[in-house]
């Protein structure tokens, strides 16, 4: 149970400045450069981060590339290799309460869902690895009788790692977690404005027993960090989590440097499917539930709403009067529903969608506008628009904020053919008591994901990834270890 007096204890603990994590040492930039990192919660400064160069990341790759050769922990046995790991995740789980007030502080994340989704979500994902690490065989491949043949799985050696903002643990973990288990040094951009937590986790994986060297993190912005990590020819394999701006630069840095494999984790437009059948105030509910929290930045957030035209009104009503009784405000507070959103130029984004989007025709249902302005942080009303075209860039482009487009459908086909109208393919939700629909509409929508009479968070142990604009390969479950590790195969004579 979180505790407001404990929260509150923590909500102006004084940050020092950050350094990046080099080879087990807290170091400054080579430039001596830092940037501030800014609270949404009211516009003031929280912190100074290290703002490195091209260097500093050849130097932290230089790093992992020393750790990983010496097997100082890819030459581990994996139970030592797991021991650590579930330190670490102890660790993190015996901080959960600052890490989750750091980062409610640094993202505007509501303190219930920074807590939840956050330190306690990485420290499952930790253990899941840790647990799984000495549990992963080789194979014999049946082959001529004269032969053995042996496949099997390797580290990859020194794997970057850059992620996002919204939930840094989270997808973190999900990123480090599993290349660290199989016995890769990893370097680690975080997201320049969202890099406290994860350099608090990095001390953490130090006490916890992980050798110097094998994680490093770096911090610093995309164009000059991250870029460089990108670009370096030291580094085998990329995994990243942003918008796709972004990943299609990563596939262009690959080819201009070492081919190293690219992993993407992009953006979506995920859409809530509701049918007269349906359990109309648990889909309204889950509705809710899939757009609002975190101020809707989520990357499986359902930001489209298609409803059967029977059904349209009630379902609009039922929505808008539960998204109507939300309370957004200060993330700290227990009190809050939902939180900030991450910063102006995020909340300026938001505003001017909406603003195009009634330009271009469509209702304002309830919101569509900013909140608490004599805070100095970036709050904002959570938003329901109706009667946009389906071919706009409200129904089609991703915004990342507390902003849901309502549309009606006639048919299942129908309902189909807009939920698959969008280039992107992470997620999407069915509302249905009809088994055989469920099934067909499972089939039919192109995403990675797709839940069923539910729209809720989901666990590590089944896989995250996206088809269409949303990228490749898989976070989460077994299945990440792919992306972690090489096939050798080796033919021995009988
Ligand atoms: P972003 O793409 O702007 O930034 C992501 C990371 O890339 C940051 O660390 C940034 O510094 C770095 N970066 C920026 N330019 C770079 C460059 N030229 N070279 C190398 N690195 C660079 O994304 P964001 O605004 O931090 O996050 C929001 C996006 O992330 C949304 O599109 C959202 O849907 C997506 N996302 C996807 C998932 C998923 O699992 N599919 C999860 C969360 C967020």
């Amino acid at each position: 149970m979180l505790d407001q007096d404990a929260i509150d204890a923590l909500r102006h603990q004084l940050i020092p400045e950050q350094r990046n994590l080099i080879d087990g040492r807290k170091v400054a930039a080579t430039t001596g450069e830092t940037r501030a990192t800014i609270s949404p919660i009211d516009g003031g400064i929280l912190a100074n981060l290290a703002e490195s160069a091209a260097d500093d990341v050849a130097r932290a790759v230089a790093s992992a590339r020393t750790a990983y050769t010496d097997g100082r922990w890819s030459g581990r046995a994996p139970i030592e290799r797991k021991q650590v790991m579930l330190e670490w995740a102890n660790l993190i789980e015996k901080n959960a309460l600052e890490l989750a007030v750091l980062g409610a502080r640094e993202n505007g994340t509501e303190i219930r869902m920074a807590f939840n989704a956050e330190p306690m979500n990485a420290a499952n994902t930790i253990r899941y690895y840790a647990e799984a690490l000495d549990k992963i065989y080789g194979e014999i491949a049946p082959t001529a009788p004269d032969v053995l043949g042996l496949i099997h799985r390797e580290p990859v050696g020194v794997v970057g790692a850059i992620v996002p903002w919204n939930f840094p643990l989270m997808i973190g973990t999900w990123k480090l977690a599993p290349a660290l288990a199989v016995g890769n040094s990893v370097v680690l951009k975080p997201s320049e404005s969202a890099s406290l937590t994860l350099l608090r986790i990095g001390e953490l994986a130090l006490e916890a027993g992980l050798p110097p060297g094998v994680l490093n993190i770096v911090t610093g912005g995309g164009a000059v960090a991250g870029e460089a990590l990108a670009m370096s020819m030291d580094v085998e394999v990329l995994t990243f989590t942003g918008s796709g701006a972004v990943g299609r630069r990563l596939l262009e840095y690959s080819a201009r440097s070492n081919l190293k494999r690219i992993y993407l984790e992009l953006g979506g437009k995920s859409a809530n499917v509701i049918f007269p059948d349906a359990d109309l105030n648990a889909a309204a509910g889950g509705t809710i539930g899939a757009i609002f929290p975190n101020s809707g930045q989520v990357c499986v957030a359902a930001s489209r709403l298609l409803v059967q035209r029977d059904i349209f009104d009630e379902v609009l009503e039922k929505v808008t009067a539960g998204t109507q009784s939300l309370i957004v405000g200060d993330p700290l507070s227990l009190v809050n529903s939902t939180g900030a959103v991450h910063g102006p130029a995020q909340l300026q984004k938001n505003l001017n969608a909406v603003q195009d989007a009634v330009a271009a025709g469509a209702e304002v249902v309830t919101g569509g506008h900013a909140l608490h302005g004599e805070s100095g942080g970036t709050y904002m009303a959570p938003t329901i628009l109706k009667g946009a075209s389906t071919q706009s860039d409200l129904f089609r482009d991703e915004i990342f904020g507390p902003v849901l487009s309502v549309h009606s459908f006639d048919t299942e086909e129908e309902a189909l053919h807009l939920a698959n109208g969008t280039v992107y393919g992470l997620a999407g939700a069915v509302w249905t008591k009809d088994l055989s629909r469920a099934h067909r509409m499972i089939r039919g929508m192109h995403t990675g994901m797709v839940q069923v009479n539910r729209a809720a968070p989901v666990d590590v142990t089944s896989p995250l990834g996206g088809v269409k604009q949303s990228g490749n390969g898989y976070d989460k479950s077994l299945h990440a270890v792919d992306k972690f590790t090489n096939l050798k195969t080796a033919w021995l004579k009988i």
